[in-house]
């Protein structure tokens, strides 16, 4: 039998059956700005898209490689796309073609955890198959977040990154 493998916090000794991997926001980050007792309004949310006011957001993945592991560091993060795009995007929602579209360009509408500010990077979304969604690649050029998409991380530094964001998570909750 294979030794199960756990992962525990360092900052409460909370204990994961494996290392959580994956992180995410629920909004892009301007939906923060809106005061509470308007998002109904003025918010519209549905699976991977949302429109607020006339600003267009979509999710997307950026995974970051990680050596000698055979899973990838996953942030699930919200972009800005234009209008044009973001139709697109709607007629070809389940359309098995559109994974040869060209990328949408955006800027980057969540707080990476532990890679600084990350609000406003610029990034481009290329459509997956049907049910996923896109990857996001940043072009920042210059940006960490860039450089360990492209170039990946150590285990060692993966295993720093994510006690650090479980960190932040358990003092908020
Ligand atoms: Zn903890």
């Amino acid at each position: 039998m294979p030794v199960p493998y756990s992962f525990t916090c360092d900052c409460c000794g909370k204990t994961y059956n494996e290392m959580p991997l994956c992180f995410g926001s629920k909004y892009p980050e301007y939906y923060f700005s809106i005061p509470e007792d308007e998002r109904e309004q003025r918010v519209e949310l549905a699976e991977s898209l949302c429109v607020i006011d006339e600003h267009f957001f979509h999710r997307g993945r950026i995974t970051i490689p990680i050596d000698d592991h055979d899973e990838d560091l996953v942030f699930n993060v919200w972009t800005t796309i234009s209008q044009q795009n973001f139709e697109l995007r709607n007629d070809l929602w389940n359309d098995p073609e559109r994974v040869n579209q060209p990328p949408y360009f955006g800027w980057l509408q969540t707080a990476v955890p532990t890679y600084g500010n990350t609000l406003s990077l610029k990034t481009r979304a290329f459509e997956n198959e049907v049910g996923l969604i896109p990857t996001i690649e940043v072009i920042e050029e210059g940006h960490p977040l860039r450089h360990d998409q492209q170039n990946g991380i150590s285990f060692k530094t993966a295993v720093e990154k994510v006690q650090m964001i479980l960190k932040e998570w358990h003092k908020e909750s």
